[in-house]
């Protein structure tokens, strides 16, 4: 029987490793965010890789290496491992002449990878009792936590700006999830959760303040390394905000490695933002290693709008580790990219993925990602969820149709 080999947890800046597994933590002593360990040295005699990877479904087959003790805690909602897509037309139109992949995390339950976080986070909120869940979000968060939460009987709080997109607010009150829009931006929804949670009893799970949303992510690093055949990629560009993405499959990464189940390379991590909300991106070209607070955030790109992470050290960090980099991309082009993309490959691509390919074109434009590297990239969320762009026409059956009109020739 699967069983989980976590032996306890560990603060992120100084490794004080005093956190017990089975308890209810939030951040650690020094105010950073926590990380689960494993009993790495026993679960590598114990299980085999190819065994795990061939269990059915999405991530709950990673039991081993994931926190929830009894299986009875596991709340699924039918996961699957999402596919990676070739996007050979996609890649031609950035200027890669290289094999590019695209994972679609838009496939998931909520239709964002965020479901990979908030189905650990809230099965682990039941195995330790918690009864009341708050957290605030851009949108996807909110809709994936009160999804798995209202399947466990768990009650949500959920605070997002009010220029959230709509299908978010109401995707979430679908599923269960008591909203409210905030006349302001996530960091500031996150005030609203510290602010009241010790008079309504909630639980903050908000990202990387808790540790279990992160194990979460850090299936989708485990499940490329699954696809790949156990050879990582070269490049992995993600568009990002909290971060959580990017340090769980960095995590992902390590662990495997400890474990034998792949080697030392490592992909260089394209850490993507938006030049309207780019704090680590400015952190990062300054040589920084904590990130001030973006202000007058903006962008349509709503899951990458954050203008301050608890976890920015750690993201700056594994983009310089791994030689890769934190980038702003303007938003016109992002738009542009998600029509053109789309359109070309057939995807339904979210403005935050759009985002990642800009990155990839400027960096095969300025050379900083080569014409043979094997590139991927994660399409976060369905591009479903955001007002897209209305390009359809009109017609008029009151009079004849211009057939010849409707394919003009260019
Ligand atoms: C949350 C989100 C992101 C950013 O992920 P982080 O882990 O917070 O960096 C990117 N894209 C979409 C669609 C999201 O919902």
């Amino acid at each position: 029987m699967a069983r989980s080999y976590i032996t306890h947890l560990e603060c992120s800046l100084t490794g004080e490793n005093t956190y017990a597994a089975g308890e209810v933590h939030n951040l650690s002593a020094a105010g950073r965010p926590l990380m689960a360990r494993y009993d790495l040295d026993t679960l590598k005699n114990e299980a085999d890789r190819d065994e795990i990877w061939a269990r059915p479904g999405g991530f709950w087959k990673w039991r081993e290496l994931l926190p929830i003790q009894h299986s009875r805690n596991i709340i699924s909602l039918g996961e699957q491992v999402t596919p990676i897509i070739e996007c050979a037309k996609a890649a031609g139109f950035v200027g890669h002449k290289g094999e590019l992949l695209v994972k679609d995390e838009g496939r998931l339950p909520t239709a964002s990878f965020k479901a990979r976080g908030l189905g650990i986070a809230v099965s682990m909120a039941k195995e330790l009792g918690l009864k009341r869940l708050a957290m605030p979000t851009n949108g996807n968060a909110g809709s994936a936590l009160a999804a798995y939460a209202s399947r466990a009987n768990i009650e949500t709080y959920i605070f997002c700006p009010d220029d959230t997109p709509l299908i978010n607010v109401t995707e979430t009150s679908l599923q269960g999830g008591k909203i409210w829009r905030v006349n302001g931006y996530i960091d500031d929804c996150g005030k609203i959760v510290a602010a009241g949670k010790e008079r309504m009893g909630w639980f903050d799970l908000s990202t990387l303040k808790e540790p279990y949303r992160l194990e979460g992510k850090k299936t989708l690093g485990l499940e490329i390394a699954g696809q790949y055949q156990w050879e990582l990629p070269d490049v992995i560009l993600f568009p990002t905000g909290g971060g959580t993405a990017v340090v769980g499959m960095w995590k992902a990464f390590a662990e495997m490695e400890a474990l034998g189940w792949i080697g030392p390379k490592r992909p260089r991590m394209i850490v993507v933002q938006a030049a309207g909300c780019a704090p680590l991106a400015r952190a990062f070209d300054a040589g920084k290693k904590h990130a001030e607070r973006w202000e007058n955030a903006h962008t349509k790109a709503s899951g990458i709008r954050v203008p301050q992470a608890v976890g920015d050290f750690l993201v700056i960090d594994i983009a310089r580790l791994s030689g890769g980099r934190v980038v702003a991309v303007d938003e016109d082009e992002l738009m542009d990219m998600w029509r053109e993309v789309s359109g070309l490959e057939g995807l339904m691509l979210c403005p935050e993925a759009a985002a990642a390919f800009v990155a990839l074109k400027n960096g095969a434009e300025e050379g900083w990602i080569k014409p043979d590297e094997k590139v991927l990239v994660v399409n976060s969320g369905n591009g479903l969820k955001y007002e897209m762009p209305d390009q359809a026409g009109s017609l008029d059956i009151t009079t004849p149709i211009d057939f010849e009109g409707l394919a003009p020739t260019g």
